[in-house]
C-alpha cells in the first residue's frame, strides 16, 4: 500500500456500530470512503458509508472479496474471530495489526503482555477449568472480580466475588455447567480512586501521540460519563500517558488505541484494558480538540501527519444510553449541549443510543454538584 493514501482510497471498517460510524464521517473529511463489513443490515456506521459487506465475520469469500475492494482496514469492533483473516491480511494491511487484536481481545494475553513490559495490573490468576478456580481465588484473595477471559464488553461476562459463598453463584452465571468450561480469569478487586482513559496513535513510522488522560464513569458496567481532562494531579497523569506510549510503542501500533486504568493512588495507575480502537470514552475528542480521536486513526492508518492532539477546551461526555435518547429534542433546545444520535431505530435497555457533550473553558471543569447539574434539566 503507498503511504499515505491519498484521498479517494477506501478505508475498510471492520464492524458497523457507532464508533465505526463516527470513523466513516472522519475519513469523509479527509476525503476518504468508507466500506462497512457487517453482519448487521442497515447498521449505524453502513449509513454513512460509500459501500457496506452484509456478512459474517468468519465468511472467508466474503471477507476476501471486501479485501480486493479496499486499500487499507480497521476495526470498531474488536470481538471477532480472527483466523478468517488471513485473507484479508495477505491482499491489504489491517490497522492495527491481527497481533494486536489478539492480545486486546483474551484478558489472559493482555495481561501477560502488560506486566511483560512493566506495565501493572490487578493481580490476576488464569482459570482454564473448574478444578483452578479455588487455587485462582487464593493467589489473587478475596474480593475478586472473575471475567470471561474473551468477548466480555460493557461489563458483561464478569461477576464480583466478595466472600467464598459467592463463588458458585459467580460460576453458575459465568461457566454455566451444561456448556464447555470457558476460560476465565481472576482479577483482584482494585479499590480505585478514579478510572481513566488514556488515547494513543501511532502511525507506521512511529510517531506518537496522546490524547489528554480523561475520567470515566460506569453506571451498570457501562460508560456513563467522561470528564476531560481527568482530575487527577499531573504525577498520574504522566504515569498512565507513559504506559500507554509503552504500549503503542510495544505492539510497534499502526492506528490508535485506548486504555483504561484504575487509578490507586497518587502517580499510582494499574491498567485494566487494551481497545485497539477508537473508544467510547474518547468522544470529546470531536469538539475539544481540533483533530478527534477518529480523525486521528484515519490519519495513523493512511499515513498521513498525526494530528495536535491538544485540548481546547475541558469537556464533559454523557452517554445517552436506552430510553434516554428520548431527550433529545430537549438536549437540541439547550444551548451548550452538542447531541449525537447513532441512528439506531431501535431502543433497547443498555444499548448506547448516543452521546451528548459539553463544552467548558480550558481549566474550567465545574465542581461535583456542577457536574451532576451538567446536562440538566435536559436529561433528568
Ligand atoms: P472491564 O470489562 O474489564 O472494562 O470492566 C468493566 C468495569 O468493571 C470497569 O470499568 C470497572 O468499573 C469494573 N471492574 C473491572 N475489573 C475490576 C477490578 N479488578 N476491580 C474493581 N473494579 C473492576
Amino acid at each position: 500500500m503507498p503511504d499515505p493514501l491519498a484521498p479517494g482510497a477506501t478505508i475498510g471498517i471492520m464492524g458497523g456500530g457507532q464508533l465505526g460510524r463516527m470513523l466513516a464521517v472522519a475519513a469523509a473529511r479527509l476525503g476518504y470512503r468508507a466500506h462497512v463489513f457487517t453482519p448487521e443490515a442497515g447498521s449505524p456506521a453502513s449509513l454513512v458509508s460509500a459501500e457496506t459487506t452484509v456478512a459474517s465475520y468468519d465468511d472467508r469469500d466474503a471477507l476476501a472479496r471486501f479485501a480486493e475492494r479496499v486499500d487499507v482496514v480497521t476495526f470498531e469492533f474488536e470481538n471477532v474471530g480472527l483466523d478468517a483473516f488471513e485473507v484479508v491480511e495477505a491482499r491489504v494491511p489491517i490497522r492495527p495489526a491481527r497481533g494486536v487484536l489478539a492480545i486486546a481481545q483474551d484478558r489472559i494475553a493482555e495481561k501477560t503482555f502488560l506486566n511483560g513490559i512493566d506495565v501493572p495490573t490487578a493481580r490476576w490468576a488464569p482459570i482454564r477449568g473448574r478444578e483452578e478456580v479455588a487455587a485462582a481465588l487464593e493467589a489473587v484473595g478475596l474480593p475478586a472480580v472473575v471475567k470471561t477471559a474473551r468477548f466480555g464488553y460493557d461489563g458483561k461476562g464478569q461477576a464480583v466475588v466478595r466472600a467464598e459463598g459467592e463463588i458458585a453463584p459467580a460460576l453458575a452465571h459465568l461457566a454455566p455447567p451444561a456448556r464447555p468450561f470457558p476460560t476465565l480469569i481472576a482479577e483482584a478487586f482494585v479499590p480505585f480512586a478514579r478510572e481513566v482513559s488514556v488515547l494513543v496513535a501511532r502511525d507506521p513510522t512511529g510517531n506518537v501521540a496522546t490524547f489528554d488522560v480523561v475520567e470515566n464513569r460506569h453506571r451498570g458496567g457501562i460508560l456513563d460519563l467522561s470528564i476531560a481532562p481527568a482530575r487527577i494531579d499531573a504525577a498520574t497523569a504522566e504515569a498512565a500517558r507513559r504506559c500507554a506510549l509503552a504500549v503503542a510503542e510495544a505492539l510497534a501500533l499502526e492506528g490508535l488505541i485506548c486504555i483504561e486504568f484504575f487509578v490507586t493512588g497518587p502517580g499510582e495507575v494499574l491498567a485494566n484494558e487494551i481497545a485497539p480502537r477508537p473508544h467510547n470514552s474518547g468522544h470529546w475528542t470531536i469538539e475539544a480538540c481540533a483533530v478527534s480521536q477518529f480523525e486521528q486513526q484515519v490519519r495513523a492508518i493512511c499515513g498521513l501527519p498525526l494530528g495536535d492532539p491538544a485540548r481546547h477546551a475541558d469537556a464533559l461526555m454523557k452517554n445517552l444510553i436506552g430510553a434516554e435518547i428520548a431527550a433529545l429534542p430537549a438536549l437540541l433546545a439547550t444551548a451548550g449541549l452538542i447531541p449525537h444520535h447513532y441512528g439506531k431505530t431501535e431502543t433497547r435497555p443498555g444499548r448506547k443510543m448516543g452521546h451528548v457533550t459539553r463544552l467548558y473553558p480550558l481549566h474550567g471543569l465545574p465542581d461535583e454538584a456542577g457536574i451532576a447539574a451538567a446536562f440538566a434539566p435536559a436529561l433528568a
